[in-house]
């Protein structure tokens, strides 16, 4: 679903709390200068959640369930980042601001809030770099070649278990006779064949949409976009490395990020081309629209790819065909590199959402995804 700009970013969000009579306090917070991070301290156990927002950037850091206990804390600070504001947002939640000076931006992939020792949470600010030059093609920055670096949030700390060490008795389970299969039946979904490329010669940038407080569409029986986005984005992205391919991903963990991030992102790292990741919605009163739809923005090499992840897609699952179209749609628009958004069928649809709610239809679509990119890759049809 597309109407991002519904949901206004970082406004009031609804957190549930297990035991909201415990409340933390933020004993204090300080910023160490030689790991160039914001070090939080509570005296309770909490969870922080992070929000990139984009225009002017800023980071912001939520401490639900925490007490600041004092009026607006704001502290200026050199290099990249301007200022720290730290207040009580709501009754229950704390909340820090990370803005950043004129002329430097948050690399999303780089945003780290990680627990340390005890009740501490760690806040990264190497995340915070210059704004890249025109012409970001000759920009080399730093991007994980596992596309694996966004981090936030994490879960607090759990003591690690013990390893089991039962002793187990030796199985003896009689074996069924083995009747022999056709090899192609040993690996799931292997009628849809992927294709290689050579490795490391191309680089795909998979954009899964929505995450952290923006679910995207919800649909039938409550399921969010974010969600299933994340579990195909993930797989595609994997069949794309298995494959020879070197994957980007926008986010990798259910973290919100505005739009112009995720394009800065494909920016920097030179995609070859880039894929939104999406499921659609309309309203729950239309159960009877279904179907995939795919989208490109001007160029002919973008139709292309909308063409070939289409076709592929239409092939792996019985689905409606809502066709190729041309769309204005922000990450297509905005990318210079050939890009597409795929919208995988209706989270609101009686038919669809049968199929993105159950996780092997969803293994398909991602390997029917992946076989799309990299057929476009190698120039097929
Ligand atoms: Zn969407």
């Amino acid at each position: 679903m597309l109407n991002w700009r519904n949901l206004i970013l970082g406004l009031t969000p609804l957190l549930i709390y297990a035991s909201p009579a415990e409340a933390a306090k933020l004993e204090k917070w300080n910023f160490d200068a030689d790991q160039n991070r914001l070090e939080i301290t509570t005296d309770e156990a909490i969870k922080p959640t992070a929000v990139l927002i984009y225009n002017p950037y800023r980071l912001i850091v939520d401490l639900p369930n925490t007490q600041f206990g004092k009026p607006i804390v704001r502290r200026n600070f050199n290099q990249g980042v301007k200022q720290v504001r730290v207040a009580q947002f709501t009754s229950t939640t704390t909340r820090m601001v990370i803005e950043v000076k004129p002329g430097f931006v948050i690399d999303p992939t780089k945003i780290s809030v990680l627990p340390g020792n005890g009740n501490v949470w760690n806040v990264d600010l190497n995340c915070v770099v210059p704004l890249p030059k025109a012409g970001v093609s000759t920009v080399a920055l730093e991007v994980d070649s596992n596309g694996q670096v966004v981090t936030a949030p994490k879960p607090p700390v759990t003591p690690p278990k013990p390893p089991v060490t039962t002793p187990k008795p030796p199985v003896t389970v009689p074996q069924p006779p083995v009747t022999p299969k056709p090899p192609t039946s040993s690996v799931p979904n292997s009628d849809i064949v992927l294709p290689t490329v050579p490795a490391g010669r191309y680089t795909v940038v998979i954009d899964p949409g929505h995450g952290g407080f923006d679910p995207g569409a919800v649909g039938i029986a409550g399921v969010r976009e974010k969600d299933v986005v994340i579990d195909v984005s993930t797989r595609v992205a994997q069949h794309l490395r298995d494959s020879g391919a070197r994957v980007v991903m926008t986010r990798t963990t259910d973290i919100e990020l505005d739009l112009q991030p995720r394009v800065d992102i494909a920016e920097r790292a030179r995609g070859t081309v880039f894929v939104s990741i999406h499921a659609n919605a309309i309203s729950l009163s239309r159960p009877d629209v279904n179907g995939v739809e795919t989208f490109y923005y001007g160029s002919a090499n973008g139709k292309r790819l909308a063409d070939t992840i289409h076709r592929s897609f239409l092939n792996a699952i019985n689905i409606d065909d809502r066709r190729v179209r041309e769309a204005r749609f922000y990450v297509i628009r905005q990318t210079s590199m050939p890009a597409a958004l795929l919208e995988m069928g209706f989270l609101t649809g009686a038919k669809d959402t049968l199929l993105l709610r159950n996780p092997e239809t969803r293994k398909r679509m991602a390997r029917a995804t992946a076989q799309g990119i990299l057929r476009y890759l190698r120039n097929e049809r």
